[in-house]
């Protein structure tokens, strides 16, 4: 159809088109990004017999690349039997990992280094990956679960190995290699268990370096990682500042990241269970875990009885000045952000270490510190990652949630909330929002420990995967065949 004037329509033409690329121009990343194919060399020469630790970053991802061709031209029951050395190494090795995390990062507790690691060892595999179909007139079309190639990973010090290692089953799985780029303070255990994944995997598979390192990791390695042309999939596991610098890379990227999990009690609630599930939660591995109990809101009527439980769970209860002294020494206040963050000298400690800086002396077997507070005390805004619990009462249960949501600042991580009214529990629900809301169980019940489902070590908040699995790092492929496929 022609309309109107020739001439003036391709003027107008041409300067849509000309607006239209002047704008998705200014929207690209100033960063280089790998949505397009990229040939990557797979020579490595360099490499050979590195068993995946890498000084440069260049050199690690061009392995893993290689690596994942040998991995994809392999059978899928040889794929099922790599991600079992990953599981076999994280079993067989518990102790001696456990023990040289434990002893690099002097974090948390020893025995519960080694329960990580058995944790980490059940995450989902390949049978996760399972082929839709559907045939009709037209043909067969199956959907499959296709590998992104290498992923640039991130780990956090908290779970140096647990999460290296369920991040290589879950992305093993789906058929990629991976490159990660260690917390500094947790890079000598993430080397070593990285060269006891390769040693087994070329024992079993013949493949080597499908899981790499950088053994002398910086936030420069890091960024290189992120900005690699040949990662297309970044997996960030950390606190805000890896959050946002993964979810700012201009690629795919699965991001884990911080958390300050409220606990809300209500006046319906079965008290002593509440009680010792908070402590079980909070002091596992001395607070350490992204989803454990950071703080508590109580419903006023049920507060003492909920103190006493917890003295009779093995929590040792501060007076409101002394919980308040702690906060003060243990914390501190960036004037940049205006954010409270924990002291590094303090996370991960014993409860008794704690204790001693307000001068008090705790029996050995204390888990946890807790105590009544109000909202002044900056251990309720800050995701302390120590074994202390700041509680503070309610006036009601929708206060109580207020509260919680407040405090949890909107990461949309984990909420756990014990009552036996199911329209509070539902409230509570719908206002947190988080990726993990745990009801009338401590939070660990969410990773499948006590409670229904798997578990995983990232859990993807802020861009949505949840509860990570092989799943979250494969691409959907469609594979369709026209006619004659038709059978039933
Ligand atoms: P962290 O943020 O200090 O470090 C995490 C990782 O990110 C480290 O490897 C670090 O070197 C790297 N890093 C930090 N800033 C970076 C930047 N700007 N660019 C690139 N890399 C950067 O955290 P941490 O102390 O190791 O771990 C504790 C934090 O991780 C907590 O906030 C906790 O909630 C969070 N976490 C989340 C999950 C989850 O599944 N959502 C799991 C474990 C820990």
């Amino acid at each position: 159809m022609q309309v109107g004037n020739n001439t003036v329509n391709e003027a107008l033409i041409a300067d849509v088109v000309s607006e239209v690329l002047k704008r998705l121009d200014q929207s690209r990343p100033a960063s280089p990004v790998a949505l397009s194919p990229v040939n990557i060399s797979t020579d490595v020469s360099t490499a050979a017999g590195s068993h995946g630790i890498f000084s440069s970053v260049d050199d690690a991802v061009r392995a893993a690349a290689a690596a994942q061709r040998q991995l994809m031209d392999t059978s899928v029951e040889a794929r099922g039997r790599a991600v079992e050395c990953i599981r076999r190494v994280m079993r067989r090795d518990k102790e001696e990992l456990g023990r040289i995390e434990f002893e690099e990062t002097k974090l948390g507790k020893l025995a519960h280094k080694f329960e990580k690691l058995e944790l980490a060892a059940g995450v989902p595999g390949l049978e996760m990956l399972k082929t839709e179909a559907t045939s009709g007139d037209h043909g067969l079309t199956v959907t499959e679960f296709a590998p992104y190639g290498v992923i640039g990973v991130v780990t956090p010090v908290t779970h140096s190995v647990p999460t290296l290692g369920c991040n290589a089953i879950m992305m093993i799985a789906a058929g990629n290699a991976l490159v990660c780029n260690p917390h500094p303070s947790g890079a000598k255990c993430a080397v070593e268990a990285t060269r006891r994944f390769n040693r087994e995997l070329h024992g079993e598979i013949g493949i080597d370096n499908l899981v790499c390192v950088i053994e002398n990791p910086t936030i420069e390695s890091a960024t290189a990682l992120f900005k690699h042309p040949g990662t297309p999939m970044l997996c960030a596991t950390g606190g805000p500042g890896v959050a946002h610098a993964a979810l700012t890379a201009g690629k795919r990227a699965v991001v884990a990241g911080p958390g300050n999990p409220p606990v809300v009690v209500d006046e319906t609630a079965d008290i002593e269970k509440a009680a010792s599930g908070i402590i079980a939660g909070a002091a596992y591995d001395n607070n350490l875990l992204c989803i454990g109990e950071k703080e508590v809101f109580v419903v006023e009527t049920v507060a003492e009885p909920l103190l006493g439980a917890m003295e009779r769970s093995g929590g040792h209860r501060l007076s409101k000045d002394e919980i308040d002294r702690l906060a003060q020494k243990v914390v501190y206040k960036d004037e940049e952000s205006g954010h409270w963050i924990a002291r590094k000298e303090f996370v991960g400690k014993d409860p008794q270490v704690l204790a001693e800086v307000i001068g008090l002396r705790i029996g050995p077997d204390v888990q946890i510190l807790f105590g009544l507070t109000d909202e002044s005390n900056p251990l309720l805004p800050c995701e302390q990652m120590m074994p202390v619990l700041p509680m503070v009462m309610a006036r009601n249960v929708d206060d109580a949630i207020r509260l919680a949501v407040k405090y949890e600042h909107g990461f949309k991580h984990t909420a756990v909330m014990w009552s036996r009214n199911v329209e509070n529990l539902t409230r509570m629900g719908k206002a947190a929002n988080t990726t993990l809301y745990v009801k009338n169980g401590p939070s660990s019940a969410g990773l499948g420990v006590g409670g229904q489902g798997y578990g995983s070590f990232s859990i993807a908040t802020p861009t949505g995967e949840g509860i990570t699995s092989p799943l979250s790092f494969t691409r959907y492929r469609r594979c369709t065949m026209v006619d004659s496929l038709r059978i039933f």
